[in-house]
């Protein structure tokens, strides 16, 4: 066991309150490609490339950006929305997600995730503060609940979209293929319940998350690449109210220890560390 590992481990066994942060990262391994990895990092396989790299912030992840490539380019937004989707669809939970859901049934850990894709839930994991939204959960457009779908749900559209993006007029049958998220019609505009640039942060979740940050003695952040705000000011909050900072990620990331490495690998090593010597 490395020192680094060891004394990660102390700090998360002699903490009272921990906080999980969470980003795209944690869902590598699910196969949930992240958002800015560089696609070199990803021995040149397009499918797993930076999602940013493909489709650029300005026209995709903003709701007008979004509108005016939907007239401008409607394959490729049938493409992009094909793209979020279909890995989460098929998406199953790593041994870091299962790892952190172990975590929380030993001690006081409240998960705050940058994700959309509901895999720290599939792991068993109950105190899970969603800072994006879910793209499982079908809100109003002042995001009061509505339904919920399942990943069976999920994949089906995911299957259509596939085809649409092949076939002609791919606006109109893209909104059919997602009418479960939109409520088309006789229910009146809904949407998925997901937080793009420019939009404010899930409440209650960001409030309870901040809530947690600020009162935890050890804050681990998994995955994060650290430049989305306010998200990115978790671990900030922490550390300014005492708690110790712990990073798992590849590229270096300021905290006080940084475990170098994947997800999958050193989160269970850390919590097997963590509790192995507790009565
Ligand atoms: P990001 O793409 O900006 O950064 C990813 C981070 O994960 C980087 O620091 C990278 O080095 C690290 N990483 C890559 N592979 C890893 C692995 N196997 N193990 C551990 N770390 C690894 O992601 P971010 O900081 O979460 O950016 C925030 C945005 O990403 C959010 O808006 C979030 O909604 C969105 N996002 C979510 C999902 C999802 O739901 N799974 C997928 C993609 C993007």
């Amino acid at each position: 066991m490395s020192n680094e590992l060891r004394e990660a481990a102390a700090i998360v066994r002699n903490a009272a309150k921990i906080v999980v942060f969470t980003g795209a990262g944690i869902s590598a391994e699910s196969g949930i490609p992240t958002f800015r990895d560089e696609p070199e990092a990803h021995s040149g396989n397009d499918d797993t490339a930076g999602f940013w790299h493909r489709f650029p912030v300005e026209e995709f992840a903003t709701w007008p950006g979004l509108i005016r490539s939907a007239r401008q380019q409607p394959r490729r937004v049938v493409e992009f929305v094909h793209h979020v989707l279909a890995p989460i669809a098929d998406a199953r939970p790593n041994p870091a997600h299962h790892a952190i859901s172990y975590l929380e049934q030993e001690r006081s850990t409240t998960i705050v995730t940058q994700n959309i894709d509901g895999l720290h839930q599939a792991a068993g994991s109950v105190n899970v503060q969603e800072l994006h939204g879910s793209i499982f959960e079908v809100v109003t457009r002042d995001r009061r609940p509505v339904r919920e779908l399942d990943r069976a749900q999920l994949s089906r559209i995911a299957k259509r979209l596939e085809r649409i993006r092949r076939g002609w007029l791919p606006i109109p049958r893209m909104l059919w293929a997602v009418r479960r998220w939109l409520g088309l019609g006789w229910r009146g505009l809904h949407l998925p319940n997901l937080v793009l640039f420019g939009d404010a942060l899930c409440e209650p979740d960001w409030t309870r998350g901040l809530a947690a940050a600020e009162a935890c003695d050890c804050l681990i952040q998994i995955g994060c690449s650290g430049v989305v705000l306010p998200a990115a000011m978790l671990p900030l909050a922490a550390k300014s109210n005492g708690a110790r900072v712990i990073a798992i990620d590849p590229q270096p990331t300021e905290a006080d220890i940084w475990l170098s490495g994947s997800a999958a690998q050193v989160t269970p090593q850390l919590v097997a560390a963590a509790l192995s010597r507790q009565s």
